[in-house]
């Protein structure tokens, strides 16, 4: 029988692509959402396929459901300019929301997967950072909702492994980018790509000498996927992304020639507590996983720029 696995989020960026791809593998996919970031868009190519269901729900509120096999947790804002918007509600989808997903995990049995990601690392003092690190998080700032959220969430799935016995899995996701993020999204590809494509300056917030390590979307979702489906045991948290480094003013560039046209630079204030620098260690996704990515960033940029341009018609 065709496993029923639920993907909360799923109308988002990566949760969409995490549909096509369980739904390629025969399963049967139950999308989750309220469709705070997430877009109906994303979700046209499966209107007509029967292995696949939507579900409008907030994941703040309890929700009961039969035979989940597994859940890919992926619900909750990842922009800074969305997860700022009301931050107390980003804790509140963090914290409760995952403590939700995590009592149907033990009502069900389903394995869990939580969608954590490199900000547990906050500003980081190590470099590249290793699933050790504690990381550099400050509590009180504009990211915390979002940092300190995530690491709740770590925490959560862990106590409720060690006390009830959850199956769970923590991938930690460092900066990734491809179709089907928002256009307004204000993630940084997305706002470069968009920004050139329409011919309007290139907006780098500071000097865009910070860096961070761009994954294309199918590598990352070839990791999530393998952790998923990891031996009994094998918990995490692991590092997926491609550890390869940029500015952002190199990002800038890049994106200014692939798209070819003349986009000025204008440079604008550095948000607060924007971290410096950030490149995964990824030898533990090597180790046990037998994953690493292996787009390059052009590559990745080429189709992402085909993707907002066939949608910025
Ligand atoms: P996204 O904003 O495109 O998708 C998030 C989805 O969750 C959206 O569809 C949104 O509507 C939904 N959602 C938000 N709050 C919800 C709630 N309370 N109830 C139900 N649905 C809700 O972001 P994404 O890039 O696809 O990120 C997916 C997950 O991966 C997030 O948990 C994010 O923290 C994590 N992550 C992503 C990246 C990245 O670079 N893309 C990096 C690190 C971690
Ligand atoms: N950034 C930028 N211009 C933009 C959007 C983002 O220079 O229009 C910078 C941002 O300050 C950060 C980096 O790009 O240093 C990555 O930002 P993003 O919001 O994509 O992700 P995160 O900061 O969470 O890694």
């Amino acid at each position: 029988m065709a496993q029923r696995i639920l993907v909360t989020g799923g109308a988002g960026f990566l949760g969409s692509h995490m549909c096509q791809r369980l739904i390629d593998d025969g399963a049967h996919v139950l999308c989750l959402d309220n469709f705070f970031t997430g877009q109906n868009r994303n979700l046209d190519i499966f209107k007509d396929n029967n292995q696949f269901e939507c579900i409008e729900h907030d994941i703040v509120e309890p929700l009961s459901l039969d035979n989940i096999d597994q859940i890919y947790h992926l619900a909750c804002p990842a922009s800074p300019v969305h997860y700022q918007e009301d931050a107390v509600k980003t804790i509140i989808t963090n914290v409760s929301g995952t403590i939700n997903m995590l009592n149907l995990a033990k009502e069900t049995g389903a394995r869990l997967l939580l969608s954590s990601t490199s900000e547990v690392y906050g500003d980081p003092e190590i470099h590249p950072q290793p699933e050790s690190y504690w990381g550099h998080v400050n509590p009180i700032g504009i990211r915390s909702c979002y940092d300190e959220g995530k690491r709740c969430a770590e925490t959560l799935c862990f106590d409720y492994h060690r006390s009830h016995g959850v199956d769970i899995k923590v991938a930690r996701i460092f900066n990734t980018y491809g179709p089907n993020m928002h256009p307004n999204d204000g993630r940084v590809v997305s706002n470069f790509i968009m920004q050139a494509i329409n011919n309007e300056p290139i907006t780098i917030y500071g000097d865009g000498s910070q860096t961070r390590s761009f994954c294309y979307v199918s590598d990352l979702i070839n990791g999530l996927y393998s952790l998923m489906n990891s031996p009994d045991g094998v918990t995490g948290p692991i590092n997926l992304g491609r550890p390869v480094e940029f500015t952002i003013k190199e990002l800038a560039e890049k994106i200014i020639f692939l798209c070819n046209n003349g986009s000025e630079i204008i440079y604008q204030d550095l948000p607060s507590d924007d971290p410096k620098q950030r490149r995964p260690d990824i030898t533990l996704a090597k180790e046990v996983l037998d994953w690493e990515p292996n787009i390059d960033l052009e590559e990745g940029l080429s189709k992402t720029i085909e993707y907002f341009k066939s949608i910025n018609l």
